[in-house]
């Protein structure tokens, strides 16, 4: 796995050792850490390795998941060149790497290669409405070119991939200072700052608990060859950000104010998906509502205060 000690990776990582496989992680701690995975080092079916996705990678594997990638708007804007290489590179080298051993390959694709989407909700056939040159570009061109890739790679030398399309996603082990909004607005709420809503707050996203958005990823691996994706994997409840904001401060019954600030340049207006064939192609649906999540992701970050 590229990208083991981020957080998603890090949740994937743990189900996949529960499950009896040996794993792999694979990642250089740009935006993951090595406290993410520490609870699995002593795992004689665990193995952590440093090492930058953009360079050539030869081991033997039988599978790959390829989650190697800043995702907050904060972290893949820092160097948005590394950005760029990390999903293009990143994935060139785990498609040689998979043609090579023969394994299967999955790529942590997003929703975000619907841009800002004048099709709602969002189902995969539509090709989407994204800016090729702003801010935002690095992170989602990257991201397309990479499922270009790999649907080159399964046209060419028939290869086995899987491609999902990632929603919002949240759960224990977000970074805390990563700018996301769910980590961003249960910190502050819990330190007594102000909660800080970009715009007027009426954007919406559609937020999946961690722990179903890996049970989809777990599925989709285990398929047929025939089936490839991308499929969206997310939860279609559709809150505005004020919503949301106005949960983590009833659940954490803190009194820091809501204050507004301005909106991040190409900020997708509304965002949910269609799960359709989710449901029919994996039999997956999610199962935790947003309160339980945003509870259970509170309790995590009380624990890291
Ligand atoms: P994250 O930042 O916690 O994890 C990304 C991991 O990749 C980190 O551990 C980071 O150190 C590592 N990494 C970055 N560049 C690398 C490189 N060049 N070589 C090796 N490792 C590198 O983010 P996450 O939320 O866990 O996201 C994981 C994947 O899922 C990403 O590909 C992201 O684009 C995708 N995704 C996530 C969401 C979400 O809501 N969390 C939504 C859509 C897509
Ligand atoms: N690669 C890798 N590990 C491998 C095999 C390949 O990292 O086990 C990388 C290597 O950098 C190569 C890239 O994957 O350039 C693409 O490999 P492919 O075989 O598709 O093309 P090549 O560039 O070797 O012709
Ligand atoms: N957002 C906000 N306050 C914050 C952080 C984010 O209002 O402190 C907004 C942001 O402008 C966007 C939404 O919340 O409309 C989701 O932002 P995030 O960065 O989590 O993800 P993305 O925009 O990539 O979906």
């Amino acid at each position: 796995m590229t990208g083991g000690a981020g957080f998603l990776g890090s949740h994937l990582c743990e189900q996949l050792l529960s499950q009896g496989h040996s794993v792999l992680c694979v990642d250089n701690y740009f935006t993951g850490s090595r406290k993410n995975i520490e609870h699995l080092l002593g795992n004689p079916n665990f193995e952590a390795m440093r090492h930058d996705v953009t360079f050539p990678l030869y081991v033997e594997v039988d599978e790959i998941y390829n989650l190697a990638c800043p995702a907050s708007p904060v972290h893949y804007q820092f160097d948005p060149v590394q950005t760029t290489k990390t999903s293009v590179i990143g994935a060139i080298n785990m498609l040689g790497l998979a043609k090579r051993v023969r394994a299967k390959v999955f790529q942590a694709s997003t929703s975000e290669v619907y841009g800002d989407p004048e099709v709602h909700p969002q189902p995969e056939e539509y090709w989407g409405r994204v800016n090729p040159i702003g801010f935002r570009s690095c992170y989602d061109e990257g991201k397309r070119c990479a499922e270009t890739l790999f649907f080159d790679y399964r046209r060419q030398h028939n290869m086995p991939i899987k491609v999902v399309r990632i929603f919002n996603t949240y759960g224990p082990r977000m970074h805390p200072n990563d700018g996301r909004v769910v980590s961003n607005l249960i910190m502050q709420a819990l330190s007594g700052e102000d909660v800080t809503l970009y715009g007027d707050g009426n954007q919406t996203r559609s937020f999946c608990y961690v722990d179903d958005l890996i049970r989809g990823f777990i599925a989709l691996m285990g398929t047929e060859d025939a089936v490839t994706g991308p499929i969206n994997i997310g939860n279609p409840g559709e809150f505005t950000i004020r919503q949301l904001a106005e949960l983590v401060l009833e659940l954490t019954g803190s009194s820091s104010k809501l204050v507004y600030r301005p909106l991040p340049p190409d900020d997708p207006r509304q965002r949910r998906p269609d799960i359709t064939k989710a449901k029919a192609v994996l039999g997956w649906e999610p199962t935790v509502q947003l309160r339980d999540g945003v509870e259970r992701t509170i309790q995590y970050f009380r624990n890291q205060l």
